[in-house]
């Protein structure tokens, strides 16, 4: 990304290496130590005291306490992590679904409405629907359009939650226009742009109250941990820092230890993706034995405009429908040989999910159909790997569907 940071002047992938400068580390180290304890100790009864005078007056002399609240590696990735995404604030969670729930907690009101997007993670869908609802917390889901948005909110609204680009239609809402209807009626905004990472968008920005990302998927970028991340302003994000370390959804020292290294190639890597991502959507594009493809980059997309508008790539998902049923789609994903069959994405090596079976089999056909989840969808999520080899992977695949 060429756009360069405020604050230094930096690029993306350089914050991603150095955050907004370099921190002296324990021992003189150049890499983030994992501090591997549940407890912070005091030296004697007067820094106690000291500590708690300070900390009842709002004040924190010393960040560690104890381990359900905060650790040393885990305040290393979260300043990494505000830098990248330009936000003031980043409180790390133990998975995206854990900090996602904890923030809508937070800031849902008693009695009130969400605003949800259709096309949205399922485990969203099924935390409104099945969760929120015994709060008496009511929600609506609706196409991803501001003015759908709009015509969904009602008195006690006050929060619309949208992601982008969804998943598995990579369907992109217009942030401005949704940021404009939130303003209008003072409503807060919570966007989850996993799939975008702030490399390709950052919704604070553009006037978004807070921002929620799976740091499973790119930030993380290997395949090998979980975790989530909330940025947004200070003193927005304060009930929810307190709310965390009271459930204790913080990520252990060595998620965090994994999580800021991922995030060293965090440039490098989202470089590829947004290049893969665009190079298999258009060979799939042209593919006979593909019947559509879902991709933002692409001109039959229909959020292209958008997506070109406010994104500066789209990543590495690319949904498509196998010509066929189940049976075509079924020999496609089995002859391929780069991609494991499994959900997930953003990571060092290609994943391939079969919709209809991985995320929604439980959901009735009746509901899939309304979804759109159709047997021979398929989500691609490009690795690392030279794209020239995906592509010949994909294309002996669908000959044998
Ligand atoms: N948001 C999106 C868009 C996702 O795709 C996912 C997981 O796939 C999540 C949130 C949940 O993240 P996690 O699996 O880290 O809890």
């Amino acid at each position: 990304m060429s756009k360069k940071s405020k604050s230094n002047g930096w690029r993306p992938a350089t914050i991603a290496v150095h955050g907004n400068g370099r921190v002296r580390k324990a021992y003189h180290a150049v890499s983030t130590p994992i501090v591997q304890t549940s407890n912070y100790s005091f030296e004697n009864t007067a820094e106690v005291w000291e500590f708690m005078k300070e900390k009842a007056q709002g004040r924190i002399i010393r960040e560690h306490e104890y381990g359900r609240y905060f650790n040393p590696t885990q305040q290393e990735v979260e300043r990494k992590l505000a830098a990248i995404e330009g936000a003031e604030r980043a409180i790390t969670f133990s998975s995206g679904m854990s900090g996602l729930i904890l923030t809508v907690l937070a800031y849902v009101k008693k009695g009130g409405h969400v605003v949800f997007t259709s096309d949205c993670y399922r485990q969203t869908r099924d935390f409104a629907n099945n969760w929120l609802t015994k709060f008496g917390v009511e929600s609506t889901f609706v196409d991803p359009k501001a003015d759908a948005i709009e015509a969904a909110i009602r008195p006690n609204t006050n929060l619309i939650f949208t992601e982008l680009p969804t998943n598995p239609f990579l369907r992109v809402v217009d942030l401005e226009a949704v940021v404009k209807v939130a303003k209008r009626h003072k409503v807060l905004t919570i966007v989850d742009p996993t799939l975008a990472t702030p490399y390709n968008i950052r919704p604070l920005k553009m006037g978004v109250d807070i921002v929620v990302h799976s740091a499973t998927k790119y930030l993380g970028g290997h395949n090998d941990l979980v975790a989530g991340v909330v940025l947004g302003g200070h003193k927005l994000l304060e009930d929810l820092n307190k709310f965390e370390r009271m459930v204790g959804a913080t990520p252990g020292p060595h998620t965090c230890f994994l999580l800021e290294r991922g995030l060293k190639t965090f440039g490098l890597r989202m470089e590829h993706h947004n290049k893969a991502g665009l190079a298999v959507a258009k060979f799939l594009e042209s593919h006979p034995k593909v019947e559509r493809v879902f991709y933002p980059g692409l001109k039959s997309h229909p959020d292209y405009a958008v997506a070109k508008k406010q994104m500066h790539g789209n990543g590495s998902v690319v949904s498509l429908l196998v010509k066929g049923k189940n049976k075509e789609t079924c020999r496609f994903i089995d002859a391929l040989k780069l991609f494991s069959i499994t959900p997930s994405l953003g990571g060092s090596e290609s994943l391939v999910t079969q919709m209809a079976v991985m995320s929604f089999f439980d959901y009735t056909p009746e509901f899939r159909k309304k979804l759109g989840i159709s047997d021979n969808l398929v989500r691609l999520a490009l690795g690392l790997e030279d794209v020239d080899d995906l592509i010949a992977d994909l294309d002996q695949a669908l000959k044998k569907s």
